[in-house]
């Protein structure tokens, strides 16, 4: 997946749903972690759709 970070607010709601809890939200960004499987929980769950997937299958 990716972050649009000039969309992302930082609100964490993608960090609370990462079924294998690959992201860490900060100040300044979104982090990923290199294990994400494009599962798509994450962009559901932002509210301002600010997370791209990027389907690997
Ligand atoms: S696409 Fe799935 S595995 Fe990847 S960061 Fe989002 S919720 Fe986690
Ligand atoms: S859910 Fe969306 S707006 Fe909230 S921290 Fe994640 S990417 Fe940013």
């Amino acid at each position: 997946m990716k972050v649009d970070a000039s969309t992302c607010m930082r609100c964490g709601a993608c960090a609370s749903v990462c079924p294998l809890n690959l992201i860490e939200v900060s100040d300044a960004q979104v982090k990923v972690g290199d294990k994400c499987t494009d599962c798509g929980a994450c962009a559901k769950a932002c509210p301002v759709g600010a997370i791209e997937i990027e389907r690997k299958i």
